[in-house]
């Protein structure tokens, strides 16, 4: 599909040739992008969803929220539509950004890791660090019952707690149900790309094939910069459930022509899959991390999140097993409590859809 707007009225790079006082290369390139996405004839995946990848990835790092991977995504996914076919005005957009990243790498980091723009132009970063001082002070004035309160002991919160602990953090955990896991004592295995089990069994599909398949496979739809954190996390995360004790079958496929990503968790003494074998690293975890000293408080629901003078979060409000509500205070809070599968009003309220009638879904409550 041919695009309808003319490039032209994006600038060029010569305005960032050299560098002037008050511009700032790394705003510059976020306006170009932000520019095609408002213009464009919305035609072309590329312009359409592309620029809002973009977007976003430029969003957080002019906001202080940049991840280490950032620089990396925004570099490939920009290469990608700089040279796909159909859109004049993303290519140039994304020409745009590649050049500042190639001309001016020291300024993109100082975004990401030091989180200054040395312009001065990029205010949400100066305001961060002026607000980084005032927490710092109200910290030093503050009881704190944790560093890290995390809301629920499903696998997601049940991780997040391990890993902050095994950061150094105190962490507290309050889980409403009697145990650790969630739904995922009744999984099997995880996804991996990568890694050592598919290295052994000669299986080639790299992280980038992964990558480019998920998003054409989502339309572009899924959040590129998380699901890029997440493969190139996934096969650390399996040497790392490792070191705990965790030990895999192997790589295995999810159906018949799927690739050989899943890896199935071992039962000590099993040969071949068994239903359920995943409550063994569930098991596993929760060991470590109550040996890493995190605090699990079960039949502990949570009931409302506390927050400051300017909405910040600074704790929560659980009720023991005594029904008896009590106030817990944390430097931040990590909520993991599922989805909303088993919640017919939310999945009205978020997707449009009646269960039971238009959507049908496992309803496993969280
Ligand atoms: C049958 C089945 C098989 C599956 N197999 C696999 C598989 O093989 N591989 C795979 O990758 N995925 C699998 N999945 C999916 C996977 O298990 C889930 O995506 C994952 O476990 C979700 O984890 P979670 O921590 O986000 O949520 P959940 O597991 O839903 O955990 C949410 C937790 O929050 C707690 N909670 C809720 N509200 C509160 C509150 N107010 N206060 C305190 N605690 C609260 C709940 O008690 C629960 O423990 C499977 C799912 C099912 C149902």
């Amino acid at each position: 599909m041919k695009c309808e707007v003319n490039a032209a009225i994006l600038p060029d790079t010569k305005e960032i040739e050299a560098l002037t006082p008050g511009v700032c290369p790394v705003d510059w390139a976020k306006g170009c992008v932000e520019k095609a996405r408002e213009e464009n004839c919305g035609k072309n995946v590329m312009c359409r969803d592309g620029m809002t990848q973009l977007l976003a990835i430029l969003s957080d790092l002019v906001r202080g929220k940049g991840e280490s991977e950032d620089l990396e995504l925004l570099r490939d996914l920009a290469q990608v539509i700089s040279t796909s076919p159909g859109c004049g005005l993303a290519a140039k957009a994304a020409g745009n950004l590649l050049y500042s990243l190639d001309r001016y790498p020291e300024i993109w980091e100082s975004h990401l890791r030091r989180k200054r723009c040395p312009a001065g132009v990029c205010e949400a970063l100066a305001a961060q660090s002026a607000q980084r001082e005032k927490r710092r002070e109200r910290k030093r004035d503050r009881k704190l019952d944790a560093d890290i309160i995390v809301v629920a002991a499903g696998l997601s919160g049940l991780t997040a707690a391990t890993q902050a602990a095994e950061n150094g953090a105190k962490v507290l955990v309050f889980e409403k149900s009697s145990t650790t896991g969630g739904a995922a004592n009744m999984g099997m295995a995880f996804f991996a790309v990568e890694s050592k089990y598919q290295r052994d069994q000669m299986y080639e599909w790299t992280r980038d094939q992964a990558f480019n398949e998920f998003m054409e496979y989502t339309h572009w739809k899924a959040d590129a910069k998380l699901v890029r954190r997440w493969f190139n996390m996934s096969a650390d995360t399996v040497e790392w459930v490792e070191s705990f004790g965790v030990e895999f079958l192997g790589a295995y496929k999810y159906f018949k022509d799927s690739h050989l990503t899943q890896h199935m968790i071992k039962i000590p003494g099993a040969t071949k899959p068994a239903e359920r074998q995943a409550s063994r690293m569930v098991k596993l975890m929760t060991d470590y991390a109550t040996e890493l000293g995190v605090d699990f408080r079960f039949r502990t629901p949570v009931k409302r999140l506390l927050t400051g003078e300017k909405g910040q979060v600074i704790g929560v409000v659980a009720a023991g097993e005594d029904g008896v509500e009590r106030e817990y205070y944390s430097d931040a809070v990590i909520v993991g409590t599922g989805g909303i599968g088993n919640n017919v009003e939310m999945i009205k309220q978020h997707l449009g859809w009646t269960w039971g009638k238009d959507m049908f879904t496992f309803r496993i409550p969280a």
